[in-house]
């Protein structure tokens, strides 16, 4: 089949651009992918997906490649969408769920994005791909850019996590560690674009890991038979995931498959750590100024400067949502909670929704009967100096019964 991709569309001003060739950005800032969204209710219809393979690819019509052979794809998509009374009662929320993406390729749902940008760099004849990054999309690049058989440069704050680093290394990628901020990162991959002959495939500089990720929004409305959930708490960096959602489920009302009032709202979790997004929300302002000296475990949320800030930003306010900053000290103990209650490998980023929903619940904008759902985008694993803490020992010829069946109750302490 071919695409049903019209045009791109400047966020920004709206300026028409040509689809079905390489484009970045305009003004610097991102582009939305536009669909002739009739023509797809005329192709695509709820029962069709019915039977269709369990990966973000069943949404085939909505996404934007022109050739199926083009379809770079590592089994991403279909994350279980899981209940957690238990975790629920401890933060008192009555109908909790997470959407573990960290089941998908490469630990991280970072998998979506990179599918489809990898896909279209591809199929728009690119053959090297470059990356600044905070650590789960330089994994992911590296996996799918060794799926297409394209080079990748990656570059990371050297205080990335390791596993971030090697992995990337692992799959092939050209790894390079550097003494600064992701935004350091940055500007070597713009200074060297030019040089190197890159495609930068960063957060928001193509237009479409957006169209990946927004298949997170489809997934969740196909798991709940297209009756969405009341609050949405995503753990928000560059904001690709909460921007693709809102505009997956803006394009299913287009296609008439939910209610327009049935909109959920849209929440950005920060951590108190670095939290642009946060005040920029609470001074009512549509674009965010970076912060200073930004410090987190969630790794994956550290983003001081958000290129599609004011696309974050008109989300949160479409949906009547908001930002929420959560307290960077108890991301360890939250990780714990929701690992310990429900058995979902829950990473630092997702552990600061755990902090949101409990404070949603305590102040009121999450309702007794409210159903929340939290992203849960990367696999705890994936972060073990996060997970690492002092365990008993326990002597092979002298076992310390005392000891073994007095036990020890789980703690983050180390
Ligand atoms: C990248 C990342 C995020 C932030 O995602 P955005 O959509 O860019 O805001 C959150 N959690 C994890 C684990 C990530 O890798």
């Amino acid at each position: 089949m071919s695409s049903y991709v019209t045009h791109l569309e400047s966020a920004l001003d709206g300026t028409n651009l040509a689809a079905h060739t390489l484009q970045t950005t305009h003004r610097d800032r991102p582009l939305w992918v536009r669909y002739d969204l009739e023509a797809v209710g005329d192709a695509l219809t709820k029962d069709r997906l019915r039977d269709r393979p369990p990966t973000m690819w069943r949404y085939r019509e909505l996404l934007p490649p022109e050739s199926d052979d083009a379809i770079v794809t590592l089994g991403e998509g279909m994350s279980p969408l899981l209940p957690c009374p238990r975790l629920g009662a401890q933060v008192n929320v009555g109908d909790l769920w997470i959407k573990d993406e960290a089941q998908l390729p490469t630990g991280s749902f970072k998998s979506r994005g990179l599918s489809a940008a990898i896909t279209m760099a591809k199929e728009l004849g690119v053959e090297r791909v470059a990356i600044p990054t905070a650590g789960n999309a330089g994994g992911a690049t590296a996996a799918y850019a060794a799926r297409a058989g394209l080079a990748a440069y990656v570059f990371m704050p050297e205080d990335a996590p390791a596993v971030n680093k090697y992995e990337a290394a692992l799959a092939g990628a050209h790894v390079f560690l550097v003494n600064g901020l992701i935004t350091d990162c940055g500007r070597i991959v713009q200074d060297g674009k030019e040089r190197m002959g890159w495609f930068e495939v960063s957060t928001l500089k193509e237009p479409y890991r957006i169209e990946g990720k927004k298949t997170m929004g489809l997934e969740l409305a196909e798991q709940f038979d297209w009756d969405l959930p009341d609050v949405i708490l995503y753990p928000t960096g560059g904001g690709t995931g909460l921007i693709g959602m809102w505009k997956a489920f803006n394009e299913l009302v287009e296609l008439g498959w939910v209610d327009p009032d049935d909109l959920p709202q849209m929440v950005a979790v920060q951590s108190t750590g670095c939290c642009p997004i946060v005040r920029a929300f609470e001074a009512g302002a549509r674009f965010a100024e970076p912060f200073e000296d930004p410090a987190t475990i969630a790794s994956g949320i550290r983003v001081p400067s958000a290129l599609g800030d004011f696309m974050i930003l008109d989300a949160l306010r479409e949906s009547g949502g908001r930002a929420v900053a959560v307290d960077e000290a108890r991301i360890r103990d939250w990780m714990q909670r929701a690992a310990s209650t429900e058995g979902v490998s829950v990473g630092p980023e997702a552990a600061v929704c755990v902090g949101a929903a409990e404070r949603g619940a305590a102040e009121g904008w999450i309702g007794p009967g409210d159903r929340v759902v939290i992203y849960n985008c990367g696999a705890a694993q994936k972060y073990p100096d996060v997970m690492a803490r002092d365990l008993p020992r326990v002597d092979k010829d002298a076992p310390d019964w005392d000891r073994i069946a007095a036990g020890r109750a789980p703690t983050t302490e180390r």
